[in-house]
């Protein structure tokens, strides 16, 4: 991020509303509040004398190719909204201001809010790791109409150290596939690890092996990965040094890609996990992205103050460091995560061979018990499953109640036992209610934090998964622009726009301005909404009414247009 930004994105962020109106944080443009609910008239102060001022004139006797009129424009900086016209041609804005200009196609936004497109950096959307965190593809639900329906028009996959294993095939396979939304892609370590290390993996590299995983890396930041992404909870990711991060995050940093951290640990031991990711920034020299910033468990809660004070810290020390969050107080991950790394080691085979066996069955048992007194919990009935393909009937049921069904009891014994069972039948997900509302309003609200759903592609009505796939953008301009308050709508916007944008490097997106690629939305501050909830999530998002991808409407009046304009998205910062 550029450090200018930085500081009016922060400015914009923690001066009131007067007070920021009063001194526009970047534009020198006089700027007035929209009142959505009530039409004011155009604004008449003449351009001020910046070339990319949001009022530059459109090229004479060019006829655009469509007009949006009259909406209230927010252009992601965290800049007030103010009342003007958008013109689109070839798939790029053309122009800013009080138009009135001929045009193939218009759009009426008259008490609506139009913002950039919504780019979600934290999806789980590449087939090949399907049932790994319970997602699904954009190759095989290319509208993605859940994602559009929030306002989301593009996406970066491969987090949580789980990714394609071949980058370049994949994105070529986005463009082919033309999906609704744009699609790119960090590379993962976990899959470079298993492509790497053969065999027992619970070990550090060898230098070969370490050399293979930085080629690999290589290879996939050449076709244009955003950069590394690790989740140190799965195997074999939880295997690793923090060596042997640091050396892939310098490969990843030389082709200008950020750090993107699903922590070792999001529980107590928190602190340790930031150190972890603060060395690597450090060591590394490169950009780094805590992942779905959380506290699970009760026993962490609490701490999203001395968190987020660990981490502006580590920025006051001149370290690049980011974070996103989702606005859901219920996590989302295989139901594997309750069962010890070293009983998960080596597949479902070696996992069915260690239950069978007395004595490390017992020890497997008494792991989880200590697993459970970490996190502060005296059971699993805080856990719900969300896709079981061998059972599909235990969807939306806790553990407890799924045990009850299955077993004929509810007991702890009987809970792990369904455990075990599920784990040795094929693995599901969960959906767990393991944070607290103070955390997480804390952790959204930070002006470092975008908003990212961890989600994936879903279809309506299959399996019982997490309602972020379906609702966290609405949900937080519903709930925390709306609702309570916490956040402005240009706050808001700027976290799902220019700070994800900047912050990953996604060129000419994410900003209302002349030249910026024509993703945008339109939609209505006063009704906008989701509707999913946890155990009913199968309900799209409502109140974006159009939204457009690369100049394309994939959403027009409210209803999917099926033109599917996505492209991939490729760093282009690499040399
Ligand atoms: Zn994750």
């Amino acid at each position: 991020m550029r450090p200018g930004l930085l500081l009016s994105a922060l400015l914009a962020a923690l001066l009131p509303l007067s007070l920021t109106a009063a001194t526009p944080p970047k534009k020198s443009a006089p700027v007035r509040k929209a009142a959505p609910s009530k039409p004011t008239a155009k604004p008449t102060a003449k351009p001020p004398a910046k070339p990319a001022s949001p009022t530059a004139k459109p090229t004479p006797n060019v006829g655009f190719d469509l007009l949006i009129k009259n909406g209230s424009l927010i252009d992601g900086t965290g800049t007030p909204a103010l009342r003007a016209d958008i013109a689109i041609k070839d798939g790029k804005i053309a122009a800013i201001g009080s138009l009135d200009a001929p045009a193939t196609d218009s759009i009426d936004a008259e008490n609506l809010t139009v913002a950039p497109g919504f780019i979600d950096v934290h999806t789980h959307a590449e087939n090949e790791v399907k049932g790994a965190v319970g997602g699904d593809d954009i190759l095989s639900i290319p509208d993605a109409e859940n994602f559009v329906r929030m306002g989301v028009t593009s996406i970066i996959t491969g987090n949580c150290g789980l990714s394609s294993s071949q980058i370049r095939t994949f994105l070529n396979a986005v463009d082919t596939t033309h999906p609704a939304i744009n699609v790119g892609t960090l590379a993962g370590h976990n899959t470079l690890r298993e492509s790497a290390m053969g065999g027992i993996l619970r070990r550090p590299p060898t230098p070969e092996e370490q050399e293979r995983m930085r080629s690999l890396l290589e290879e996939a930041m050449r076709a244009g990965a955003f950069g590394l992404s690790t989740g140190l909870i799965y195997v074999p990711g939880s295997f690793s040094t923090t060596d042997e991060l640091v050396d892939l995050a310098r490969t990843a940093a030389e082709h200008g890609g950020i750090y993107a951290s699903h922590m070792r640990y999001e529980t107590t031991r928190i602190f340790e996990a930031l150190d972890e990711v603060i060395r690597i920034a450090r060591e590394a020299g490169i950009r780094a992205q805590v992942s779905h910033l959380k506290l699970s468990g009760p026993s962490a809660w609490g701490k999203a103050p001395e968190v987020l004070a660990k981490l502006n810290a580590a920025r006051s020390e001149g370290l690049q460091i980011t974070h996103d969050c989702y606005a859901y107080t219920y996590s989302s991950t295989g139901l594997a995560q309750l069962i010890p790394d070293a009983a998960l080691e080596g597949g479902r085979d070696a996992f069915r061979t260690r239950i069978a066996h007395p004595e490390q069955r017992a020890a497997i048992i008494a792991e989880m018990a200590e697993m459970r007194k970490r996190w502060g919990r005296t059971d699993y009935a805080y856990a719900t499953v969300a896709r079981y393909d061998t059972n599909p009937s235990l969807q939306g049921k806790t553990i407890a109640d799924a045990a009850r069904q299955t077993l004929g009891s509810d007991t702890l014994d009987a809970q792990i036992e369904l455990l075990f069972q599920i784990e040795a039948n094929g693995g599901g997900s969960g959906v767990f209610q393991n944070m607290n509302q103070p955390d997480m309003v804390a952790f959204l609200s930070h002006p470092m934090t975008m908003i990212a759903s961890d989600g994936s592609p879903r279809r309506l009505g299959e399996a019982m998964p997490h309602p972020r796939s379906f609702g966290n953008n609405a949900r937080v301009l519903a709930q925390h622009v709306r609702g309570n308050g916490t956040l402005l709508l240009e706050e808001a916007i700027r976290k799902m726009t220019s700070l994800p944008a900047d912050t990953f490097r996604i060129q000419n997106r994410g900003r209302i301005e002349v030249g910026a690629i024509a993703d945008l939305v339109i939609f209505d501050p006063n009704t906008v909404t989701d509707r999913s909830e946890v155990g009913d999530p199968h309900h799209l998002s409502e109140g974006f009414t159009t939204v457009l991808v690369n100049g394309v409407p994939v959403l027009r009046d409210g209803k999917m247009t099926g033109q599917r304009p996505g492209k991939s998205l490729r760093l282009e910062s690499n040399p």
